[in-house]
């Protein structure tokens, strides 16, 4: 058994953020990862991230409250209002102390971090390092941290947590290079897992984006808030979903239908090809659906020939060869084939302005929280940003919380229990004579997830849907485990984890087909408005052991900032 004051599950921008947020109070604090952190999907963040700096010649007149706004008015005014305040004001703060810990932000002549347009906002607020910004931003985070000396444990898969009366004491983790679970105890655990993308089959998620850490949280109890809102960004690949960042559009690219119209033109004649993704990518779809995708394809083009060799190569390197390896396609000659795909999870754990969850002792920050600041529809460049600004919020929060305590030791025995328990259900699943195949499984999941609770939903298609998940969550305990081996049981981390991804799914289709409107990224034919009146409310899922599927329960917004307006771009 191992302990540290603060645990830390995850490694990317937010759980790093966190981390060094504590350390530096003084705080014993370790980072559990499932791979190195600079690994985490943080790093295959492109276009951006937004703060008010006003640098640009076209955003001088921008300021924090402009950010704020376009944030509630783009989450369509499910956004928690207090929070996207917060976020916005702490926003230049971080990127400037980003900056001074050496993040190499591309810069304009006069030497200010450069800024460009990214969608739904009005002005061009996204600092970005050409169409790495992730990689860098992450690099420089893990720079700190081991300069801080945060102790971090690499390829520890965490498989659940350690509660004891109520109160979260640490995480059970299997030790991918020796081997065995082991128990973590720590006074206060904060969760930094990332999204879900991957129970969905058409992610531009990475492998690990499984949604581990809500699951965790909502199998121990905490509810899962707003789980029906899914992104899905406008430009993936065609062939691969691989990201192409709405940083190209930012930079001028078009968006091209079969018949060779700038298409977005019907859609959003002000904002184009940098509308709120949620209207990009149902636009997208329209017209594939209509049939005027490329060739009566299931695809349009995105267009940056005209912006120039030169600019793609400053701006967009990184884009390019992307499309050249994986789609043959130079942006410099041709046009780039895309297609809406999965992309971020808006939902997750339900947590307040400080990354508090109800449950003592445990926190979360980063894509797996629900603060709420992305409300219906996240804005491009805001989740960056969020990672950044509520993990340091977190890492702070859990410090003022440690002061609290009056007894600091974590419940051996509880500890010993919960290694244990996952112990006993590895080696159930190795002995059971279940003939089911844990990826056979998951591929049925994530079609189902693509074909019935994506960009457009609708009552039947959604029920349809449900009973197929149900049937999968049934399947499940019928489980196989192929290999047993003790070491790098990646086979055995891929079916521990489905469960959990399957309930995920489940709080997404039944708050889907509660939710009897439209509003931001869930999109239902039959009630195509959004009804404020029965629906300006957060959904929460909390898990039912005895239960296929969630209890629902909801809980107000947060308004008072911004008037309730209608959405036009
Ligand atoms: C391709 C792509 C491009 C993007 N571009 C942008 C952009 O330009 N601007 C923007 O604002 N947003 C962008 N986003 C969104 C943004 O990058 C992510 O939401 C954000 O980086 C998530 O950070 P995180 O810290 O929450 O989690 P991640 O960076 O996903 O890190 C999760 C960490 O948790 C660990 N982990 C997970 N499960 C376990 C487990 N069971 N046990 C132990 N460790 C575990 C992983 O090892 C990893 O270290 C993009 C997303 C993608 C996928």
């Amino acid at each position: 058994m191992i302990h540290h004051d603060v645990i830390v599950v995850g490694g990317g921008l937010s759980g790093l953020r966190a981390a060094i947020e504590a350390k530096r109070a003084g705080v014993d604090v370790a980072i559990l990862s499932q791979v190195h952190p600079g690994r985490s999907h943080s790093g295959q963040a492109q276009g951006g991230i937004n703060a008010a700096l006003g640098n640009h010649p076209d955003g001088r007149d921008d300021n924090r409250e402009k950010h704020a706004f376009d944030t509630v008015k783009g989450g369509d005014f499910l956004v928690d209002q207090d929070c996207a305040v917060q976020m916005a004001e702490d926003a230049p703060r971080v990127i400037y102390e980003m900056d001074h810990w050496g993040c190499p932000f591309s810069r304009f002549e006069d030497g200010t971090i450069a800024q460009r347009p990214f969608g739904g906002a009005g002005f061009p607020r996204c600092c970005y390092g050409a169409d790495k910004t992730g990689h860098y931003l992450l690099h420089t985070l893990v720079e700190q941290a081991y300069r801080l000396q945060v102790k971090m444990y690499v390829e520890q898969y965490v498989a659940s947590l350690i509660v004891h009366e109520g109160v979260c004491q640490g995480v059970v983790a299997y030790d991918m290079i020796r081997g065995g679970f082991e128990a973590f105890t720590a006074n206060a655990v904060v969760i930094a897992t990332g999204g879900a993308g991957r129970t969905y089959s058409n992610t531009t998620n990475s492998l690990i984006s499984t949604g581990c850490g809500m699951f965790m949280a909502y199998h121990a109890g905490v509810p899962l808030k707003d789980m029906e809102f899914v992104q899905f960004h406008p430009t993936g690949l065609y062939t691969t979903q691989i990201l192409m960042t709405e940083g190209a559009r930012g930079e001028g690219g078009y968006l091209i239908n079969d018949k060779g119209e700038r298409f977005m033109e019907k859609y959003a004649p002000k904002f184009m090809e940098l509308a709120p993704r949620d209207i990009t990518a149902r636009s997208i779809q329209i017209e594939i659906n209509e049939g005027r995708g490329i060739g009566g394809k299931g695809y349009v083009h995105l267009d940056l020939r005209h912006l120039g060799a030169e600019k793609i190569l400053e701006r967009l390197p990184g884009i390019r060869d992307l499309a050249i390896h994986f789609e043959g396609v130079d942006p410099i000659e041709e046009p780039i084939p895309v297609v809406p795909s999965q992309h971020y999870w808006m939902g997750g754990i339900d947590t307040d302005v400080n990354g508090a969850t109800v449950m003592p002792g445990l926190y979360a920050a980063g894509e797996c929280a629900c603060v709420s600041v992305h409300g219906a529809n996240r804005l491009g460049g805001n989740s960056l940003l969020e990672t950044i600004v509520f993990g340091r919020r977190a890492g702070a929060e859990v410090v003022r919380y440690l002061e609290t305590l009056t007894d600091r030791r974590p419940n051996a025995r509880s500890a010993f229990a919960a290694a244990q328990m996952m112990e006993q259900k590895v080696e159930e699943l190795g002995v059971r004579e279940g003939k089911e195949n844990a990826y056979e499984l998951r591929a049925v999941m994530t079609e189902v997830m693509k074909d019935h609770f994506f960009l457009f939903r609708d009552e039947a298609a959604m029920r349809e849907g449900l009973e197929r998940l149900l049937q999968v969550k049934e399947r499940v305990k019928n489980i196989n485990l192929r290999w047993t081996g003790s070491v790098f049981n990646v086979d055995m981390i891929r079916t521990v984890e489905l469960e959990g991804m399957v309930d995920l799914a489940l709080c997404v289709a039944v708050g889907a087909l509660e939710r009897q409107e439209s509003r931001g990224a869930h999109f239902r034919t039959d009630y195509n408005t959004r009804d404020d009146l029965n629906w300006l409310k957060h959904t929460l899922a909390y898990y039912q052991p005895d239960a296929a599927g969630p209890r629902l329960d909801s809980k107000p917004v947060t308004l008072g900032h911004f008037e309730l307006q209608e959405r036009k771009y």
